[in-house]
């Protein structure tokens, strides 16, 4: 095997791959080096292996869905947009479509086809790529990168490295950390990884008891050191808690405040296009003009009937009581909790089920109008592994492949 590259890329995920594949594009002799036995394993389970790849949003849309500054992310974006990464698949005759919410979806409902068409690439340009290989060192001198060493002890040299090894998250997939150890061996900060895009584990029985049921469109509020976050979609609840969307997107910011000595709460607006006041005044008709009927038949027309039953069980009210015989008080917690119905949160789902990392390589340390790392020359970093990271709906993948693109442009010849 050649010892020695131009361009070296640590990890053969989406930003690994689209790395690799600009810097041969650009004639640089490429080395892809991938821990598991194929390339791009996480790629394909994504949008349940139908791969939500990117979103209709505009460049200041996308920005605004990145936590915790989407604004460095700008170049990227433009150097290789939303729109090149779908035309990039097409020219590929895989075609894409939208949803209702404006995620894209290959027409073939198949991440694997988007995984075929950079493999290819890959073969096309020659690119070399070593499998079940693990880069446990880089090599560096005088604050320039010369090469990596691997885990069977070889060294190979290349005048450029980058780290794309993605995050912590679903480490079944081959993203185990490494790239935050190789980051911190050059003297990177490295933030503490969390999980994130996780379901949430509530306290109480009253997720198992709504165990399957899905409500498509409510609010959930989050208040935190005099912050206020929230979050609209849909929820399902889960045998030990909520995931869904809305818990997922909401996670970004939750995931900051575990493990916690204090309870920690999150608040459901089950009828957000309704206020509190229009609530009481629709309710107060409904209990004068249908005196007779069960208080939870009325409210199934705000909810799932299973779950007015346990909505009104939790405020001690009887689910089978006439609305004749409501009370002003029990009509005021009814109001209030549909707006408010508050759930303690127990803990975070955990890093086998997390969809991304919170957290990484300190944004300040990056250069993002290449990619390259401010403390060591020649050192780069792409996708998950850096510091920032995407609600759902395609942002992530899309940031994935246009950080490796803006690397494999940027690269420039000593
Ligand atoms: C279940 C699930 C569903 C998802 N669905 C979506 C979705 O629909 N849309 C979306 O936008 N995002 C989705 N994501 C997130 C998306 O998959 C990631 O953001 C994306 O894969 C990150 O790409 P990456 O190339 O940075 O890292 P990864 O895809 O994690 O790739 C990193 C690669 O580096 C390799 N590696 C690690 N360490 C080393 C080492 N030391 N030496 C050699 N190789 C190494 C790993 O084996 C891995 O192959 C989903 C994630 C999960 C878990």
């Amino acid at each position: 095997m050649k010892l020695q590259y131009q361009v070296i890329i640590v990890g053969g995920g989406p930003a690994g791959m689209m790395a690799a594949i600009r810097a041969a594009e650009r004639n640089f002799s490429v080395l892809l080096i991938e821990k598991n036995d194929q390339l791009g394993r996480k790629l394909l389970i994504t949008g349940h292996g139908k791969c939500n790849f990117t979103h209709t949003g505009d460049l200041n849309y996308f920005l605004s869905q990145y936590v915790p500054n989407g604004k460095v992310l700008r170049e990227a974006l433009t150097t290789f947009s939303n729109d090149d990464l779908i035309q990039y698949f097409k020219k590929s005759d895989i075609p894409s479509y939208t949803d209702e919410g404006g995620r894209f979806f290959p027409k073939t409902d198949s991440a694997q086809s988007l995984l075929d068409v950079l493999r290819r690439a890959i073969q096309k340009l020659k690119i070399k790529v070593l499998f079940s290989t693990q880069v446990i060192e880089l090599m560096v001198k005088n604050q320039k990168i010369y090469g990596v060493r691997l885990n069977e002890g070889t060294e190979i040299l290349g005048d450029h490295v980058v780290i794309s090894t993605g995050g912590r998250s679903y480490p079944a997939t081959g993203s185990s950390g490494d790239g935050y150890h190789l980051a911190r061996s050059m003297g990177h900060t490295v933030s503490d990884a969390k999980p994130a895009l996780v379901s949430f584990k509530l306290l109480g029985n009253i997720p198992a008891l709504l165990e399957g049921i899905s409500l498509p469109d409510i609010v959930l509020k989050f208040r935190m050191d005099k912050k206020f976050w929230q979050e609209r979609g849909a929820i399902i609840f889960t045998a030990k808690g909520i995931s869904g969307p809305a818990v997922l997107n909401l996670s970004l910011v939750t995931t900051d405040y575990f493990p916690s000595a204090n309870p920690i709460f999150l608040h459901m607006d089950l009828v957000p296009n309704s206020t509190e006041e229009l609530l009481n005044v629709e309710l107060t008709n409904i209990f004068l003009t249908h005196g007779k009927a069960q208080i939870k038949t009325v409210l199934a027309e705000y909810v799932p009937m299973r779950l007015c039953e346990e909505f009104l069980r939790s405020l001690n009210i009887d689910p089978l009581q006439k609305t004749a015989q409501v009370t002003k008080k029990q009509k005021f917690l009814i109001v209030e909790k549909l707006k408010d119905w508050p759930f303690q949160i127990l803990a975070m789902g955990p890093w086998t089920n997390a969809m991304i990392t919170k957290g990484g390589i300190f944004e300040k340390e990056i250069d993002f109008r290449t990619g390259q790392s401010k403390l060591v020359n020649g050192l780069y970093f792409a996708g998950e592994v850096i510091g920032v990271c995407g609600k759902t709906g395609g942002f992530n993948l899309q940031m994935a492949f246009s950080t490796g693109y803006l690397v494999g442009e940027k690269i420039v010849s000593f």
